[in-house]
């Protein structure tokens, strides 16, 4: 339902506020811990080490020497505005009063997320809660791509080595079918936590899945399967990059 799934991402965000919030300061390393699949993604990465080797030097020509991450800061400024908006639109749909305005761009967003949260909670309203799943969404891939997160629902920029993401709608290929799912997602912590994904007691169980209905691995390449489509649980990770690697070298 929307309406919970907009409620575990304003948590998820929540959750990852003080990650991202750290890491605006230089020296501060970045997380990363989204699975390398492609060549592609490393380039990108190696080249925002290059960034932000060059911000740390001042070496480019007219370079600032902010001490501070400017695209984080962005970053966290965008999830403020969001959020915010988020927690006045919830309060004006529901008439209830809504919060005091932030005292500054870089306030923090969580209790403005909080704030929406509880009032999606509080009411059962199936358009309400499809509009606000549309901007948790937002604000989740945001961060996600901000702190290298992988997260529920993530489409990865690859193309299934198996279906070749030949779909009914793109018969030439190249759709890309592979999804990131936290198959538990659903579920609630029977341990306190607010959002069991962060629960070091609670079974996690992140997955890629291909979602082409025409997707059928060899066998021995399906990890296992889930609701008929193959799914890679995140231990085979590393194997299915080196698929995807194999692939490309030998197209390319
Ligand atoms: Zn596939
Ligand atoms: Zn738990």
């Amino acid at each position: 339902m929307d309406r919970n799934r907009a409620i575990a991402d304003l948590r998820w965000v929540i959750a990852y506020w003080p990650d991202l919030h750290d890491s605006r300061l230089h020296g501060t390393p970045t997380p990363w811990r989204r699975p390398q699949l492609t060549p592609e993604q490393l380039v990108e990465r190696d080249h925002a080490a290059w960034l932000e080797r060059l911000e740390r030097t001042g070496d480019a020509l007219g370079a600032s020497r902010a001490p501070l991450r400017v695209p984080v800061l962005d970053v966290l400024t965008d999830l403020l505005t969001d959020a915010v908006d988020l927690a006045d639109e919830l309060a004006a749909a529901l008439t209830c009063p809504s919060m005091e305005p932030p005292s500054t761009g870089l306030a923090d967003p969580r209790p403005y997320l909080e704030f929406a949260a509880r009032r999606l909670a509080e009411v059962d309203d199936a358009d309400l809660g499809a509009w606000a799943y549309e901007r948790s969404r937002v604000m989740v891939a945001t961060a996600a791509r901000a702190l290298g997160l992988v997260y529920d629902g993530q489409v990865l920029d690859v193309e299934c080595p198996w279906c070749r993401g030949i779909t009914p709608e793109t018969p030439g290929g190249g759709a890309r079918t592979w999804q990131v799912r936290d198959l538990f997602g659903g579920r609630s912590c029977g341990h306190g936590q607010p959002y069991r994904r962060f629960c070091t007691e609670c079974e996690q169980q992140i997955v890629i899945t291909c979602e082409n209905a025409g997707c059928e691995p060899p066998l021995g390449c399906a990890g296992t399967w889930w609701r008929g489509q193959p799914c890679w649980p995140l231990h085979d990770w590393d194997w299915l990059a080196e698929q995807v690697r194999a692939i490309e070298a030998y197209v390319s």
